[in-house]
């Protein structure tokens, strides 16, 4: 099947007399008939579901779609996009180890990163988004045990050189792990360019309506981690479940299964069956709404290229931008609806220009698909020092416009108004 079909009818495959639509299994516990067949689900002999922290079949059925979407060999979700990040870091890295990670990447997972696993021991460097291969390379400890990045950062629009990092995560052999919630799995496949392991917060374009919290982590099955010899974790027995070794029992599934049996079966930060039924809803039109978003954010950006009030505009999809031929080569169809740019006046006319829109909404979330804005240095990233603003790309006039799926003319219409309105 291609992409859009296998939106609609992949992973939940209904048997004669089934439901048609994806049910919800919304129950925390499932039975046997002997506590024999309960304990070979315990120590993994045998598939099944037991309870619902650990799997769900609602919760199954949408992860299989999405590992299935981004080409992987399984996939887990979570109850956030934070918590589907701090998996993927955790189920490879303890205190004492290290990663590197780009700077320009979304203020929450930064945070995550810089305070709380730092607390926990982990080290991190962060590199520039558009980090060169020396650059990257300098960064690299004895000790380090991951690359993490975004493919399209939020939401300084970085284009991610996804190979050149997987290149030099490849080199000392350690995994890269790349957030794809910008772009999605419709417009890049960061397996195919070499990452490892991919991360995205659903809460965004997947879902696409705001209705759930969500997250997932997926398995590209490709990285070796045998042959690495860095991950004991992965490649010698867990004492904490049954003595099972991930790589001899699971293969390729190894590091998902972990994240799954291990850390979810710890955090429990699994996600709620309605939740994974909602985010269901949302991937059944992920493409005809990337293509709307997409057109839509091509146009606005476009407009406020042209307009004399706008010092500055960042969007991946204009010639003039500096990442405009990286986007073509990783995210040919378009890249997300997400156009950052600057009012003359600075963050004065940002506010101004904000509170003026009509239609738009001033929201935390993003990646809507009703068109929505923020002030990202007064909000979600207000925690970051100066200097980490600059080095994330953030300047204080960034405004965040994300370009919903309503009429073009409406939006540009609102826009203009309120550009007016800060005259
Ligand atoms: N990754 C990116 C790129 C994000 O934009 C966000 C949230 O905005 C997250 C991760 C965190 O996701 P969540 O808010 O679902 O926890």
């Amino acid at each position: 099947m291609k992409f859009e079909s296998k939106c609609l009818h992949s992973g939940y495959e209904p048997k004669n007399g089934e439901p048609r639509v994806m049910p919800i299994v919304q129950s925390t516990t499932f039975t046997y008939e002997s506590s024999n067949e309960m304990g070979d689900l315990f120590d993994l002999k045998a598939e099944g579901f037991f309870y619902t922290r650990l799997g769900n079949p609602t919760l199954d059925f949408v992860e299989k779609k999405i590992a299935d979407l981004e080409g992987g060999v399984g996939a887990m979700l979570t109850s956030s996009g934070q918590a589907a990040s701090l998996i993927s870091i955790m189920n490879i890295c303890k205190a004492g180890d290290h990663v590197v990670a780009s700077a320009a990447i979304y203020g929450g997972t930064f945070n995550l990163f810089n305070k709380t696993l730092r607390d926990m021991g982990i080290d991190f460097t962060f590199v520039p988004g558009d980090a060169t291969e020396e650059e990257l390379k300098a960064a690299i400890k004895d000790n380090t045990k991951a690359f993490f990045t975004e493919t399209l950062t939020n939401p300084a629009l970085v284009v991610t050189d996804i190979e050149l990092w997987a290149n030099v995560a490849h080199e000392i052999k350690v995994p890269l792990i790349v957030d794809n919630t910008f772009p999605t799995p419709y417009n890049c496949n960061p397996f195919k360019f070499g990452a490892d392991i991919v991360v995205h917060s659903t809460t965004k374009y997947m879902d696409g309506h705001a209705v759930q919290t969500g997250g997932v982590v997926v398995d590209s099955g490709n990285f070796d981690w045998v042959a690495s010899g860095k991950y004991p974790m992965l490649t010698t027995p867990d004492e904490s479940y049954h003595g099972v070794t991930y790589t001899e029992s699971f293969g390729k599934a190894a590091y998902i299964t972990k994240a799954r049996t291990h850390l979810m079966r710890d955090l429990g930060a699994q996600a709620a069956p309605m939740n994974a039924f909602l985010l269901n809803l949302g991937l059944e039109t992920l493409p005809v709404r990337m293509e709307r978003h997409c057109f839509n954010a091509q146009k606005v950006a476009e407009f406020l290229e042209n307009n004399d009030m706008i010092s500055w505009v960042n969007f991946p999809g204009l010639e003039s931008n500096p990442y405009y031929d990286r986007a073509k080569k990783y995210m040919p169809h378009g890249t997300c609806g997400v156009v950052s740019f600057g009012i003359k006046g600075g963050r004065e006319a940002a506010t101004k220009f904000m509170d003026s829109l009509k239609m738009a909404s001033v929201v935390t979330h993003v990646a809507d698909i009703r068109t929505c804005v923020l002030h990202p240095a007064s909000t979600t990233h207000r925690q970051l020092t100066d200097e980490q603003l600059i080095a994330g790309g953030i300047s204080a006039d960034l405004i965040r416009f994300s370009v919903g799926i309503e009429n073009i003319d409406d939006i540009i219409e609102d826009i203009t108004q309120a550009l007016e309105a800060c005259k």
